[in-house]
Parts: structure tokens; C-alpha cells; sequence
């Protein structure tokens, strides 16, 4: 990084691991390391401790960015707000993220869900670029998704569970009961890494392309995006996540998406209408951590603007 840079601090939080950073304003990653789920306690600190080595090393850090696993409280004015709410991690719920890391590293930090994270980074440096309303989904241990219009994400009322979608059964898929511990067989429960691991004992990359499984997640990840071309009418949807980074399963979901459809949407009638319409991430597997990066330079820049407008008043 050239010239005097503020220091940004950026996390992944993520249900295997912390991926944790810290770079320039525009995304770019100075340091990284990656951090072990486990307990609350042991997980945090050896992430604070990353920051504050970082801190010595390279200079104070002006604000921290989480793009974390849910589901959280985003609410601004409530007490709880960048805590972890009913999450099925054990030992994780109730668990405030930014009142916790805010106090140890003593600078500003802004929560939000991991996909709403890597949808900023996607919008800014990826495959989001100039589009005013599109959606980031991954699909890995669990499923989320979320809506990012004119380059903010959508929250409304708690934030989008799209994992949790109700889908309809695929007709050879009857007899495998679904492992969301909510709801059995939404979405995140049917075709979810984890869902895939307790139906065959192994993940898809064992898989050959016709076999019965891949038909069936394809089918069901087809459903949220046919579900959200009808709702949001994003103009691009952007997955990610371990199950779908080997590239495979793009073309049968876009085939299913097409087929769903029937042409309802923008008369797209084939999976290669939807080739340019659901795609990979640009920033790969990085761009959930330069997402976080982001919005922790964007929440200093608001911060900053506050408190100038703030003491300018009492002028
Ligand atoms: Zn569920």
C-alpha cells in the first residue's frame, strides 16, 4: 500500500473458520490468517490477538468490518444489535460480536451477514459491478443469501434467510428428511453441504455429473433462484460457496432455472439464456473477506462524516 492509508480491518466469520484481514480501504489485504471455529471464547481471542499483533506491526486499525454466519440482530437501535441470535452453533447465540470485538481491538465495528459482506465486495469489485439491484448466495456448509440494491444490502425486518426457503420436493428425492434443525426440509436442509454429507456420507466432488444427486441439489438450488428472479428481479445472481466451487453444478442449475420458469421471466427459455445471469463469484473465495474490508472503510467513512457534521454544529 502506498502513500498514508487508513488501516481497515476486515472478518469472515464463518461456521469452520475466521478468515481475518486487514488492508486498505479499497479492499486490499495486507495480512491474512485464518482462525479456527470453535468456542466462543477461544475463537475470539485468537482472532483479537491477530488484530492486535496487526496493530503493532502496521499501525492503528480506523474500523473492523464482519460479514459473519448468522442469523444476527442488525437492528441499529436495538441492545442486542451485531449479536448472534437463535444460530444452531453450539455456544454461539446470544454471543455480540461487535460490542465484543469493538471493546478489545477499541475501534468501530459494523456487523453484517456474511453474504451481505461478500455481496458488497461482489458489487464493488466483482461480479456486481454497476448493477443496481442482484443477489450473492452461497451454498455450502449452510445456505444464505443476500439482496444487495443500489449498492446496499437489503435488511428490512431481521435479513434475508433465503436458506430457509420452503422448496417443493424433487420427485426422486421423497424418503430423505432434511437436517435444517428448524425446519427439517427447507432448502438449507435438503441441499446444503451438510445435507449432502448425511445423505451419502461424502461430498459432491465424488460425484460424476448424472448422477442422481446432482439433479436434485441442482434442482433445489434452481428453486431460490427461480424464487428470487420472481420476487426481487435481480439482475444477476451470484453463487458461491463449497458446493458449487468446482463449477459443475452452474450449468444444471441454470438448466433448472430456465425449466422452472418457462420463459415467465424476460422470455429466458434455456440454461444458456441464464449463462450470464447466474454465475460464479469474481473474487472467488475472496470475496467474502474483501466484502468485510469494505464495509469497515465504508462504516469509518460514515462515522467520520457524522462526527465532522456533529462538531461542526457545535461551532
Ligand atoms: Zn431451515
Amino acid at each position: 500500500m502506498s502513500g498514508p492509508q487508513r488501516l481497515i480491518g476486515g472478518i469472515e466469520a464463518g461456521g469452520t473458520k475466521f478468515v481475518c484481514a486487514v488492508g486498505d480501504a479499497d479492499g486490499r489485504i495486507a495480512r491474512l490468517a485464518t482462525v479456527q471455529t470453535r468456542d466462543p471464547d477461544a475463537t475470539l481471542a485468537e482472532t483479537v490477538a491477530f488484530f492486535r499483533t496487526a496493530a503493532a506491526d502496521l499501525g492503528p486499525i480506523a474500523a473492523l468490518g464482519v460479514a459473519s454466519f448468522g442469523p444476527l440482530d442488525l437492528d441499529p437501535t436495538s441492545p442486542d444489535h451485531g449479536s448472534l441470535t437463535r444460530t444452531p452453533k453450539p455456544g454461539w447465540s446470544g454471543i455480540n460480536l461487535r460490542t465484543h470485538l469493538s471493546q478489545a481491538l477499541a475501534c468501530p465495528v459494523t456487523v453484517d451477514t456474511d453474504v451481505n459482506g461478500a455481496g458488497l465486495g461482489e458489487g464493488m469489485l466483482g461480479a456486481g459491478r454497476g448493477l443496481d439491484c442482484f443477489a450473492y448466495l452461497t451454498v455450502g456448509t449452510g445456505i444464505g443469501g443476500g439482496l444487495i440494491v443500489e449498492q446496499r444490502p437489503v435488511h428490512g425486518l431481521l435479513h434475508p434467510e433465503m436458506g430457509h426457503l420452503l422448496v417443493r420436493r424433487h420427485p426422486g428425492d421423497q424418503t430423505f428428511r432434511g437436517c435444517c434443525p428448524f425446519h427439517g426440509d427447507c432448502l438449507e436442509g435438503l441441499a446444503s453441504g451438510t445435507a449432502i454429507m448425511d445423505r451419502q456420507g461424502h461430498s459432491l466432488s465424488g460425484n460424476k455429473p448424472d448422477d442422481p444427486i446432482c439433479d436434485i441439489v441442482a434442482d433445489y438450488i434452481g428453486q431460490l433462484c427461480s424464487a428470487l428472479f420472481l420476487l426481487a428481479s435481480p439482475r444477476r445472481i451470484i453463487i458461491g460457496g463449497g458446493v458449487m466451487s468446482s463449477g459443475a453444478l452452474f450449468p444444471p442449475v441454470r438448466a433448472k432455472v430456465a425449466s422452472q420458469l418457462e420463459g415467465y421471466v424476460g422470455g429466458l427459455s434455456n440454461g444458456a439464456d441464464f449463462a450470464e445471469l447466474i454465475v460464479p463469484p469474481a473474487l472467488g473465495d475472496r470475496a467474502g473477506i474483501t466484502g468485510a474490508l469494505l464495509m469497515g472503510a465504508q462504516f469509518q467513512t460514515h462515522k467520520s462524516a457524522v462526527n465532522s457534521s456533529i462538531s461542526g454544529s457545535q461551532i
